[in-house]
């Protein structure tokens, strides 16, 4: 049986100046800097990532943007591509947002050209799936996270898809305090792990690990990560604080 190595990684969305954002690094550098029982990243937004970088420098942890362009360079005005992020040393990147999909309008095809230049570039993508609270209720769940999950992926190779990770992320559940129930987390989770079975073969889908993301905190932790498919979290609002930030570390660690 394979163990996956969990992962907890800091969304920090539009928040946080580089000075700021150096102070809370500067502190999860000195919690956690020298782990390697779970993988951390922390995702500052784009005018925070070189000075994160910095302060990062020697630590266990690594650095992830929020999105970027699929193209390598040209007339794209305000967008960022995977080289650029690749020579500030981000190694991940967030891609498929919710918040990038429903307030910018991004679409699973688009998000696809994203995942493919972000494992061209070495980047891994983290794609974010997941349904809202009226899909959710027309119980569309499984056919919504299905399709994003197939499109967001369509021309990844086996190879590739082995370094993906996904993150589930009811929409419903985003900075609302509304956390999914384990047994509908793991029900998903399984649900796309059975879905990589089909489309990379079952060694692959083992190794690719699916977070949960939705008003992950300290005290919700432990049980969501003790689910047999939840293998980290995405999170936003208590990953903007060290000592939240921290203590969902320490209890993806302490999950045996
Ligand atoms: C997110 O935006 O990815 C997220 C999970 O946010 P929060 O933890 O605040 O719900």
């Amino acid at each position: 049986m394979i163990i996956r190595k969990k992962l907890i990684a800091g969304n920090w969305k539009m928040n946080k100046t580089p000075a700021d954002g150096v102070a809370l690094v500067t502190e999860l550098v000195a919690a956690l800097g020298k782990q390697t029982d779970v993988d951390v990243v922390v995702c500052p937004p784009f005018t925070g990532l070189e000075s994160a970088a910095k302060a990062l420098d020697g630590s266990t942890i690594k650095l992830g943007a929020q999105n970027m362009h699929f193209e390598a360079s040209g007339a794209f005005t305000g967008e960022v591509s995977a080289p650029m992020l690749r020579a500030i040393f981000a190694t991940h990147v967030i891609l498929g947002h919710s918040e990038r999909r429903t307030l910018f309008g991004e679409q699973d095809a688009f998000i696809n050209k994203k995942v493919i230049a972000a494992l061209k570039n070495q980047l891994r993508p983290i794609l974010c799936v997941g349904e809202t609270l009226a899909e959710r209720e027309a119980g569309t769940t499984l056919k919504v996270v299905q399709t994003q999950v197939e499109a967001g992926l369509e021309g990844v190779s086996k190879e590739q898809a082995a370094t993906v990770v996904i993150a589930y992320e009811p929409v419903w559940a985003i900075g609302t305090g509304k956390v999914a129930t384990t047994d509908q987390a793991q029900e998903v989770h399984a649900y796309i792990r059975g879905l990589l079975v089909k489309l990379f073969g079952d060694a692959v889908a083992q190794k690719v690990r699916i977070l949960y993301g939705g008003s992950m905190k300290p005290a919700n932790a432990p049980e969501l990560l003790s689910q047999k498919d939840i293998d980290g979290g995405l999170i936003g609002g208590a990953s903007l604080e060290a000592r939240s930030f921290t203590d969902l570390v320490k209890s993806a660690a302490a999950v045996k």
